[in-house]
């Protein structure tokens, strides 16, 4: 029979890719607000069924919820790197982008005793050199693009590997 491998992972936001994008309205601060009361059913749900999976969790998360983020460790899952406050670093300078790759790191030392592995980036979007900083950080892998991931190698950087095309294209080809 085959073992089919799945990479369940969660973007733990709450407010704050919201307050990013300048919606500070208290519509958009509920909606960011029931993301922490969410992750408790999530977290009993993923218990009921024996699951581990990473929430990619922001800086600015951790120290607005810290009781939920605690939950979170304490159910067993990863902790990953999804920047300090969910800005996009393409629209950071260089400097800000290091800053903040930086604060967030700390707060997930703080939170669950070490710094993460992955790094999602927020938005999606990544900066023009973020293996610089990633690297630095040593992160084993960054999730920001559709279809391509960067393997990181020990401190001589990144490398571009292609993972493929979409599933959505194989079928279309055919
Ligand atoms: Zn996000």
């Amino acid at each position: 029979m085959p073992r089919h491998i799945v990479c369940l992972s969660f973007d733990f936001d709450t407010m704050s890719g919201f307050i990013a994008r300048g919606l500070t309205t208290p519509t958009a601060l509920s909606r960011g607000e029931f993301g922490a009361r969410a992750s408790t059913r999530i977290l009993a749900f993923l218990q009921s069924r024996g699951i581990r999976s990473t929430w990619f969790t922001p800086g600015f998360t951790i120290e607005t919820y810290p009781g939920e983020c605690e939950a979170v460790v304490k159910a067993g899952h990863e902790i990953a790197h999804h920047s300090w406050a969910h800005v996009p670093p393409a629209a950071q300078s260089r400097e800000q982008e290091e800053a903040d790759i930086e604060r967030a790191n700390e707060a997930i030392r703080r939170l669950s005793g070490h710094a993460a592995r992955g790094y999602r980036s927020p938005s999606w979007d990544l900066s023009p050199t973020p293996s610089i900083f990633c690297s630095r950080m040593a992160f084993s892998t960054i999730r920001a693009l559709w279809a391509l991931t960067i393997g990181l190698t020990g401190r001589g950087g990144a490398t571009w590997r292609s993972l493929g095309s979409p599933i959505g294209s194989a079928r279309r080809r055919r």
